[in-house]
């Protein structure tokens, strides 16, 4: 980047303040939690943005795509950085968008719909939308530094998601507003299904500026844990809640033995040896659900009312892949992969990767809603890392047994299973950013065109 560059910018942004080049910001900015994939630690540590630049409006937005485009550089837009796979990692260096700043919710529709800067932490939203009598429909275990932006470009599903999906079903995310990278970039409304143009993108294809977000409305919900015997047991009461449309729940989770005794803020709620169950179910059920985990041969272990974000213990710390942290500081040996199991053969599936793996693998499930409305156990099974060879075995061993795995060890969007088959992603690249300068590098199959050079 040349010398005038930062000059340059800052005849866009007037606060001097938000235009950074300390080499430990640009360090600490320019990284997420890549560092969960022993894979991608070694290929992303090095790579640092040149400049982070703090925009407070669309309009600057648009002046710094601008400014980029016009002197070619690459432009990488950042949440809160709680990513796992490098997604907000710049790979060509240039300037990191921190939008971190932008970060009013600017109302509650009567009918239930958010509409907020991307900025905005998910954990506000929540307290925000319980003072009027909704919630988030799903939200991920990082929501109290996690913003919306973020989740919605590089997340994907959390707590809610076993009875409203991911962050690509059932219109949740009603309509985005998006800052192209064009020669002239343009403020553009994605609504309906056009907003898969941009999800789970990685902000490959554009800038969501606004958000218009359904939730739903507020449940009095109360936190359980349940420990079983074994693990199997834990599997199916969990699997019979997080099927029966008489449970009305926002968290169904099973961990196997060891994986509780990491979780040492909360060593109370654990007992040895045994499976453990995390629950939200609504609070009128609360003494029902107990006869039935009692009957079932569960212990009740913990039950409390969810009284928001900061209130502790709160089991969203230790879920989804907040189970994959415990685990790493216990053990840094461990990493992870995400998971699909079948339905119909969970059990089978996961005997077999006993039998083959050993302990080296820990079931940790995570049930969710798919996009056709059937409950199924997801999961972020913890696994100890010896080379990235037996890695990839593990992955392709899942496979060979019908267990979906979307690759977090990859840092681009193909391999991780977040590209759409249907290539709206691409074809919303080529032509939102035909420079290809939003975070280059990780939509793998996007290409620059270059103009034909006429014969003669
Ligand atoms: C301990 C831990 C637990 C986690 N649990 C979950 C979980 O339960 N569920 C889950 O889905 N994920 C989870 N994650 C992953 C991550 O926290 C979430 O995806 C989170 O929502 C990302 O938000 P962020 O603001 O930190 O985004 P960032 O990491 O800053 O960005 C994520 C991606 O989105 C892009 N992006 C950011 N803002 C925008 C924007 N405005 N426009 C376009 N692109 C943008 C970035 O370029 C990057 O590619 C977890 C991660 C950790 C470390």
């Amino acid at each position: 980047m040349h010398e005038g560059f930062a000059a340059g910018l800052s005849g866009i942004i007037p606060d001097p303040d938000r235009i950074l080049t300390a080499p430990a910001v640009l360090e600490r900015l320019s990284h997420d939690f890549y560092w969960y994939s022993p894979v991608l630690r070694p290929q992303l540590a090095p790579k640092v943005g040149d400049i982070v630049v703090q925009t407070v409006s669309v309009d600057e937005v648009v002046a710094v795509l601008r400014y980029a485009g016009q002197q070619g550089v690459p432009v990488t837009v950042r949440g809160a950085g709680t990513g796992n796979c490098g997604q907000s990692v710049p790979l060509e260096g240039g300037i990191v968008l921190d939008l971190s700043l932008m970060d009013k919710l600017e109302g509650i529709t009567p009918d239930g719909v958010a509409v907020c800067e991307p900025g905005v932490r998910m954990a506000l939203l929540e307290t925000e939308a319980r003072k009027l009598g909704w919630e988030l429909r799903m939200y991920p275990s990082t929501f109290n530094k996690a913003t919306l932006g973020g989740f919605l470009a590089g997340g994907s599903a959390g707590v809610g998601s076993v009875t409203h999906g991911s962050v690509r079903d059932f219109h949740t995310v009603r309509a985005v507003e998006v800052v192209t990278m064009e020669e002239e970039p343009r403020v553009v409304l994605l609504e309906g299904d056009a907003v898969h143009e941009v999800l789970l993108a990685w902000g490959t294809n554009g800038i969501i500026t606004r958000v218009w977000l359904a939730l739903t409305p507020a449940v009095a919900w109360t936190q359980m844990a349940i420990a079983f015997p074994m693990f199997e047991d834990a599997f199916y009461f969990s699997d019979m809640v997080a099927r029966v449309l008489e449970w009305n729940k926002r968290l169904v989770t099973v961990f196997e033995w060891p994986l509780p005794s990491f979780f040492t803020p909360i060593q109370a709620l654990v007992r040895e040896g045994k499976a453990l169950v995390f629950l939200m179910i609504a609070t009128a059920q609360v003494a029902k659900l107990r006869a039935l985990a009692e009957s079932a041969g569960g212990e009740v272990t913990f039950s409390g009312e969810f009284e928001g974000p900061r209130v502790q213990p709160l089991l969203s710390d230790y879920i989804w892949n907040h189970t994959t942290l415990w685990a790493m500081k216990a053990d840094p040996s461990y990493t992870y992969l995400q998971c699909s199991f079948d339905l119909s053969k969970c059990i089978e599936q996961s005997r077999k990767l006993r039998q083959r793996f050993g302990e080296d693998i820990l079931f940790h499930l995570e049930f969710m809603k798919n996009s056709y409305e059937t409950v199924i156990p997801a999961g972020i099974p913890v696994v100890r890392f010896t080379s990235e060879e037996r890695l990839n075995e593990m992955i392709e061993f899942c496979r060979s047994i019908g267990v979906l795995v979307a690759n977090p060890h990859v840092n681009e969007l193909e391999g991780s299973g977040r590209f759409r088959p249907d290539n709206l992603q691409l074809e919303a690249k080529q032509r939102y950013d035909p420079r290809g300068l939003l975070n280059p590098g990780k939509m793998v199959s996007f290409r620059v065109e270059v103009p034909a050079i006429a014969n003669g």
